[in-house]
């Protein structure tokens, strides 16, 4: 059975309705479910719709799809959600892979090419080879294979401004002659050139502007998808690869926006070189408060105002299920609760929503730091479960922190903030938080989810 060129293109505006109407619903965590599913539908029509057309042989295709698809389910079923971030940057990069692959190889079934088909083929080998390895750095990084730290050298932008220039030359004399002897060795420079510049961009980024980067290298591979759907002629990848970097770069856009960071500064500034590491506390005048169970039940039920603000501790401790406790009983005892989110807490975009919304937290109870921080005076207490670089006032006052300038949660202007978290180590960071010494502050050490479990025991109990 095959599907007409014209009935195909029918399949695929629903299919490109479907992607947009699914990422529209993942942009609110009540809807974020069925968007995905909404997307996946789209996308499972759209393959099925493309083998049906093209009247090919599938045996090797299903092979291929198998495999994949096993690879994929077990991933999604066994990957732990703190492990999430690095799945997600080994995808983009297989990714960006494939788009240049697939251009690869349609560039040896007909080397003979129009000129915007070479331009589209040397552009989508050439991003989808940045993205590879780009997400290959940042999976390192993410998954601690590699150093996290900024890697930085003399004449660094210099490498680099190189790298692209012959990049461009290699592209631009590709597409002088693509089918002849030299076409393809300028392609092969070029796929090389790719592939180091992927490597050379990406190291010197560092410490808490890699979620930033893999936002960025998702909208690369949606990029590279879209080039090599002009390569193939097919529309619904041109489009789905469109919306992919489209959305990327909002969400690396928005990202920038919650760190305060600019692109260029993340790319080029080196942050992460010069942090301190884990655990050090000079610099950070004043005393460390501990409370115990019983301090934090006493503080807690006295409280008409609480606001959970989760870090990626409560990722780490799985303490979801067990904070949606606590506010119960809260809520019972009369006290309003609410669940402050920072855009980064965590190691994704939307890790805390994802982990709140498992445990069944009702979504308006989540607030977002632009309507938290101004009421933060009023709060009686804020309890910050695990979370560390996104509630470190160096981000507001000291002008020598290498966070100064990132928008925080403001806990340290709450009446009192309990700190949970097993140790006095830094965050992702690596820098020390003055909050852990306020005034008002105090630290309940110990494993996020021990340490509430503790706490509800001593509310049921009534003490
Ligand atoms: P941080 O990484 O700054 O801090 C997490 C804290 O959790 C640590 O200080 C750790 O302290 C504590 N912790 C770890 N395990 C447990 C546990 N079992 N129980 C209790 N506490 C625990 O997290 P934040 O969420 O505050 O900030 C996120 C950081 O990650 C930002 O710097 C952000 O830029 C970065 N990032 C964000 C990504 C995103 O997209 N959201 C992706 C990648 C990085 P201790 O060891 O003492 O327990």
């Amino acid at each position: 059975m095959t599907l007409s060129s014209l009935g195909i293109n029918y399949v695929y505006v629903v299919c490109a309705a479907l992607f947009v109407l699914g990422l529209k619903m993942l942009s609110s965590p009540a809807t974020a479910r069925r968007g995905n599913l909404v997307s996946a539908l789209g996308m499972l029509i759209a393959i099925v719709a493309t083998l049906l057309a093209q009247g090919l042989d599938y045996r090797w295709i299903m092979i291929g799809m198998l495999i994949g698809g096993l690879i994929g389910t077990a991933g999604a079923y066994f990957v732990k959600m703190t492990a999430m971030p690095e799945m997600v940057a080994l995808f983009n990069g297989s990714g960006g892979l494939a788009s240049l692959l697939l251009s690869w190889s349609e560039y040896h079934h007909s080397p003979a090419m129009a000129p915007f088909i070479a331009l589209v083929t040397a552009l989508s080998v050439f991003i989808g080879g940045v993205a590879f390895t780009g997400s290959m750095v940042a999976y390192g990084k993410l998954a601690g294979k590699i150093s996290q730290q900024a890697v930085v050298f003399k004449g660094q932008h210099l490498v680099n401004g190189a790298i692209v220039l012959t990049a461009a030359g290699a592209a631009a004399l590709f597409y002088l002659k693509p089918d002849s002897l030299f076409g393809y060795l300028f392609f092969v420079v070029m796929i090389l050139v790719a592939l180091v510049f992927g490597v050379t961009s990406t190291i010197p980024v560092g410490g808490a502007d890699i979620p930033v980067v893999i936002s960025l290298l998702n909208s690369y591979t949606g990029l590279a998808a879209c080039a090599a759907g002009f390569v193939v002629s097919n529309n619904i990848l041109i489009v789905a690869g469109a919306l992919v970097g489209a959305s990327g770069i909002i969400l690396t856009r928005l990202m920038c926006k919650a760190m305060n960071r600019s692109l260029f500064n993340i790319f080029f500034s080196g942050f992460g070189t010069t942090t301190a590491g884990a655990g050090s506390t000079s610099g950070v005048q004043g005393e460390i408060k501990a409370a115990s169970a019983e301090d934090v039940y006493y503080i807690l039920e006295a409280a008409d105002s609480v606001a959970f603000v989760p870090g990626y501790g409560m990722a780490v401790a799985q303490a979801q299920h067990v904070v949606k406790e606590l506010g119960d009983l809260l809520e019972a005892n009369g006290t309003e609760i609410v669940y402050a989110i920072h855009p980064v807490a965590g190691r994704m975009p939307g890790h805390m929503n994802v982990l709140l919304a498992e445990a069944n937290v009702p979504y308006d109870q989540l607030v977002e730091m632009e309507d938290i921080n101004p009421r933060m005076e009023t709060m009686d207490v804020c309890v910050v479960i695990g979370a560390n670089d996104v509630v470190n006032p160096a981000a507001v006052n000291d002008a020598k922190s290498p966070i100064y300038g990132m928008p925080i949660i403001e806990t340290y202007r709450a009446k009192t903030v309990i700190v949970l978290k097993r140790s006095m180590h830094a965050g992702f960071a690596g820098i020390e938080n003055a909050l852990f010494y306020g005034e008002n502050t105090r630290m309940y050490f110990g494993d996020a989810k021990t340490s509430l479990q503790a706490v509800v025991a001593e509310f049921k109990s009534g003490n």
